[in-house]
């Protein structure tokens, strides 16, 4: 009794109190946006801990991000003393590191394996299917790269797809391929990681039965985007002493075109025989006309299991709306919005630059904001896209270190073989290639078998990463870093670029990323010293003096003592006693971690991201824009099964996102892949309460101009008026409006008539005058593209 009246448990209402303290059984909380799911995950783990019912290794939670993953421990640092760093909390793929880290004999790996991005796993298929004269016409490496991970995420090994066709079995046959490459090189891609480590589980019974007695408790946040593999590895994790908490929000499946299944849920609610299943329908994150806005939306959707949703705070600011004449202007309205955000000219008072987020479909939209943020000197800071780790000028870095690290990694030397340029050519490096295949070794080995001007430079090369790797020996990471940098030629040569000083700052930010990793990232929260002895060896120590309460339950202060593990922690080689370098620690940190707080940490900047990565955060204000037809919801969503249902999810997890302030924006005309585009504004527009919206420009204007005349209002069929709202809008909406479309008058969302074809709907446009095409949806005929020079179509009203 006295356990449900602990501080933690004082901020929550019934039924989350309810979930907090449920007893160790299956559960499953199934709730919309904003009602605290998150928040009752975390508070039952602290709860389990307090009440001395778990001690912080039994617990392994699941969170969808690296980020949310941080969060969870601050949190969870902040309500208990207790070292969050060796707990199990983590994405599926940090956990399955962790996990393989751990057990790499068993699971077959080097000590030091690598992980493969999706741009490294895409380079490696593309040389395999060249060296073994593919054709990339038919064989696209792209679709290869799909295939092979979405067999590795129904937990299908080549020898287990089903082959019906003479493709199919080249298809297995390059994934068999790519597997053996995997292996020769010790590297695995993130399927690799999910799948090895569920098979682990699966077939070796010691390991299984130990880690099932272990995790007494298995959280997993986000629940309804799981896909079938991890699905059935927490099913492997589970023992018959644990209990299972699942939270999710149907409405919030999002990645069903990467395999995730809602049907999870109902097989977890059967399979797992749940005995508890708890509702949230508070909602403490958004004022009401933002809420009533995501609720409605959501309404249009048919496959759903059905929630509700209430907010006890008041309706709040009306949802601004504003329609842009192009993708620029609306970027500019978007920054001049900022501004009387930041300043505090609204109701809301002044708010933090990292308070509002700017939300987009697809992250090539991003490049105009950023340009409009730019040039206003407004700082900012773009999530997802490319990630710290993933430009060009540190995937070089990190070739570097990682060739040095293992000879043995043939992406990463064929990477800076020649970068910076060192006189080696395509044609040497295919001999090197077949040298290499002859005698089944790495490149890096087969270079004494090259000959003449071409072999001597790849030697050099080789001379040089091999002294380098001599001379590094026994250096920091820090030192070890700086060091190539230098020796391989990388900072002279970004210096003597004309736009370098970018990639050189960049690199020289990869020296703080290693040095923060070495202080704080593998040593706990607050351990900073001596991380590395004189060896070079890392020195695991929980902080000395975690200051204890002696109060405590007496398992909490156990784990104290006894979990000197943060979360990348490998064991040594039980034989040899060999531990993982600082180095390789650092390169597969590099490969997780999004390094988003490399750049720009600390500083108070707009948040941009896509509303893919958007999924469990909330802001103050929210812009969402681009809101087209074609574009949001995409293009691709309206020819597939149940891709609209998908994309109406999208936007309810965009909407619920902001708090106070949301903004709804879209341009007539937007120039997206080299193409200008002319849009029709997004459908979901006529499926929002009217009565919670404020249009900043007139609504339903006529700016198709067509010489038909149907500009008043495809697909609304409400009519034009100006907001009955006359609150003051921030910005004048002085933007002129233009006419934008062309003479063919068609937008995007149309109805038109072909004499061939019959009726169809226009999906999307592009280019401009005689070179204008049309892509048509006609149930008869399929899609076609039409030139619009010559297609005859005329608009059916
Ligand atoms: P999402 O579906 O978007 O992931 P969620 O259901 O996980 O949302 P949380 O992020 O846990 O929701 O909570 C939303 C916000 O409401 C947070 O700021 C949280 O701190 C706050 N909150 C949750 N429960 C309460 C409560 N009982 N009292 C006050 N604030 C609460
Ligand atoms: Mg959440």
């Amino acid at each position: 009794e006295v356990a449900h009246e602990l501080p933690l448990l004082q901020n929550l209402n019934p039924e989350q109190k309810a979930a907090v303290t449920l007893p160790n059984e299956h559960a499953l909380i199934l709730a919309g946006a904003g009602s605290g799911k998150t928040r009752v995950l975390t508070t039952r783990i602290a709860w389990l801990l307090s009440t001395g019912q778990i001690s912080p290794g039994g617990v392994l939670a699941v969170t969808f991000t690296n980020k949310a993953a941080k969060e969870m421990m601050t949190r969870l640092g902040a309500m208990l003393p207790v070292n969050v760093r060796g707990m199990w909390i983590g994405t599926f793929h940090g956990l399955c590191n962790r996990f393989l880290r751990a057990h790499y004999k068993l699971a077959n790996l080097p000590q030091s394996f690598q992980i493969l991005d999706t741009q490294d796993q895409l380079s490696a298929i593309k040389r395999l299917m060249k060296q073994f004269n593919v054709d990339e016409e038919r064989f696209p490496a792209k679709q290869t790269q799909w295939f092979i991970s979405g067999n590795k995420e129904e937990g299908l090994r080549p020898n287990m797809v089903e082959v019906r066709s003479d493709e199919d079995r080249k298809k297995v046959e390059i994934y068999q391929l790519y597997e053996d490459q995997c292996n020769r090189e010790g590297v695995v891609d993130f399927g690799e990681l999910m799948l090895r480590s569920y098979e682990l589980l699966r077939d070796n019974d010691p390991i299984r039965e130990h880690y099932q007695r272990r995790f007494r408790h298995i959280l997993v946040d986000e629940f309804q985007d799981t896909n079938k593999l991890q699905y059935a590895w927490l099913k492997m994790l589970a023992g018959p002493e644990s209990s299972v908490l699942a939270v999710g929000d149907d409405d919030q499946s999002i990645y069903a075109f990467r395999g995730a299944r809602v049907g999870n849920m109902a097989d977890f609610v059967r399979e797992f025989e749940v005995k508890h299943q708890i509702k949230l329908e508070q909602n403490y994150r958004s004022f009401s006309n933002i809420l009533d806005s995501a609720n409605e939306l959501i309404a249009h959707n048919k496959t759903r299991l059905g929630k509700n949703l209430r907010t006890d705070q008041g309706p709040g600011e009306p949802v601004r709306v504003y329609e842009a004449p192009t993708d620029l202007a609306e970027a500019q309205w978007m920054v001049e919005e900022m501004r009387h955000l930041v300043r505090g000219d609204g109701p809301e008072g002044s708010m933090e630059r990292k308070e509002i987020a700017v939300l987009y479909r697809s992250n090539a939209q991003s490049r105009v904001i950023e340009t409009a943020l730019f040039n206003a000197a407004v700082p900012y800071r773009v999530y997802g896209g490319l990630r710290f780790f993933e430009r060009a000028e540190i995937k070089n870095a990190l070739a570097y270190l990682r060739v040095l690290e293992n000879p043995n990694d043939d992406t990463s030397f064929l990477r800076v073989v020649n970068f910076p340029p060192r006189g080696i050519g395509a044609r040497s490096i295919e001999q090197l290639q077949d040298a290499a295949r002859v005698a089944g070794c790495s490149l890096h080995d087969a270079v004494s078998a090259t000959t003449g001007k071409a072999g001597a430079n790849i030697g050099a090369f080789v001379a040089k990463i091999d002294v380098l790797r001599e001379r590094t020996a026994g250096l920091t990471l820090r030192e070890i870093i700086e060091q190539v940098l230098q020796e391989s030629g990388l900072v002279d040569h970004y210096k003597a670029e004309r736009e370098g000083a970018d990639r050189v700052e960049n690199l020289e930010e990869l020296v703080n990323a290693a040095e923060s990793f070495v202080t704080q990232e593998g040593f706990g929260r607050d351990a900073v010293a001596l991380p590395i002895d004189e060896h070079g060896t890392m020195l695991r120590q929980s902080p000395a003096s975690q200051g204890l309460d002696p109060s405590l339950p007496e398992v909490i202060l156990r784990h104290a003592q006894d979990d000197r593990t943060a979360p990348d922690y490998v064991p040594p080689d039980a034989e040899t006693g060999e531990t993982l370098s600082p180095l390789a620690a650092f390169l597969t940190h590099a490969a997780l971690e999004s390094g988003d707080n490399q750049a720009q940490a600390g500083q108070d900047a707009v948040q941009l991201m896509t509303v893919h990565s958007a999924k469990g955060l909330e802001f103050d204000c929210v812009f969402i824009t681009g809101l087209e037809e074609g574009l949001f919801p995409s293009e691709r969503s309206m020819t597939e099964y149940e891709g609209l249902e998908e994309e109406r999810r999208l936007m309810y997890v965009a909407i619920t996102r902001a708090r106070k302030r949301l903004y709804l924006s879209y341009s007539q005309t937007r120039l997206l892949h080299g193409q200008t585009r002319y849009n029709v504004k997004s459908r979901f527009f006529d499926e929002l309460p009217e009565g919670a919206l404020k249009w900043l420009t007139p609504k339903n204007q006529n700016f198709g101009g067509s010489a038909f005349g149907y500009g008043s209002g495809y697909p609304s069929t409400r009519t034009s008026n100006y907001s009955r709202d006359t609150t003051p809008s921030f910005a004048n909406p002085a933007v002129p409006v233009q006419k934008a479309a062309p003479a063919h008058g068609l937008r995007a969302g149309m109805k038109v008539f072909h004499t061939k074809f019959g009726e169809g709907t226009v999906l999307s446009i592009e280019g401009l005058g005689d070179d204008a095409r049309a892509q048509v949806n006609f149930p008869r005929h399929g899609i076609k593209w039409l030139a619009l020079s010559v297609a005859k179509l005329t608009p059916v009203t």
